[in-house]
């Protein structure tokens, strides 16, 4: 029987292996071939993902790496709105 399911490459256990900012804890249901993954975040979030999400490397955090990206980028640009005011009142 686990032979037949490791040559099918259905079964793959991934309990607590990392994927990015996530750690596999257990398989959390399915919804018809997709088997979806409950994991935790760097941050302390609980997520369930879609295994093949996972492996294929398409989801790496619960999300909040994207948020994080974004508060830099605005963060950037708000640095770059202080030092345009620097310049400005340096002139003044
Ligand atoms: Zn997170």
């Amino acid at each position: 029987m686990q032979d037949n399911e490791h040559k099918q490459g259905k079964k793959i256990d991934i309990t607590g292996k990392r994927f990015g900012r996530l750690v596999a804890i257990e398989e959390a249901y399915r919804i018809k071939e997709k088997t979806y993954w409950k994991c935790r975040c760097d941050c302390g979030q609980e997520v369930a993902i879609c295994k093949s999400s996972l492996l294929y490397g398409q989801t790496r955090s619960c999300g909040c790496l994207k948020r994080e990206l974004l508060i830099a980028r605005n963060r950037a640009k708000r640095g770059v709105k202080i030092e345009d005011n620097k310049l400005y009142n340096s002139n003044l």
